[in-house]
């Protein structure tokens, strides 16, 4: 039992460095100059595409709509809600730099979704009830 190791933090393989002067930003928001030199945080981060957080929220989002048509809007309304929780935790993520930038664009664009599918849900669950009481 002696390989087994406490469990370490989550930090990237790539810690984020400063462009400039190499300070590692890892917890930094990028909203906030580099701490060591004062170069703007967002130039010296990766571009890379966007990570796995990010796309299972995407993926998520899409299985809430999908999930509309069935179980009278209730399926889609509890995913959607786990859409948008993965979601947020992803952008937050990108912007204490653990996750690439891209993830804070793909996660407005997931939040703005998943939220239309949870709203079209209570619409229907809604306008199903009104029509049986009707
Ligand atoms: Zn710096």
């Amino acid at each position: 039992m002696s390989d087994l190791q406490p469990e370490s933090p989550k930090h990237p393989v790539h810690p984020p460095l400063c462009g400039q002067c190499g300070y590692d930003l890892t917890g930094l928001r990028i909203e906030m100059p580099c701490p060591e030199c004062g170069r703007p945080i967002m130039q010296g981060r990766d571009l890379r595409g966007p990570s796995g957080r990010a796309w299972l929220s995407m993926v998520v989002t899409v299985l809430a709509a999908a999930l509309m048509p069935c179980t009278f809007g209730i399926g889609s309304f509890v995913v959607g809600i786990v859409a948008i929780v993965l979601a947020v935790k992803a952008d937050e993520r990108a912007r204490i730099g653990l996750a690439p930038l891209a993830d804070i664009g793909m996660c407005m664009a997931t939040v703005t979704m998943a939220t239309l599918v949870v709203i079209a849900s209570v619409l229907l669950l809604l306008y199903i009830i009104a029509v049986m009481h009707w």
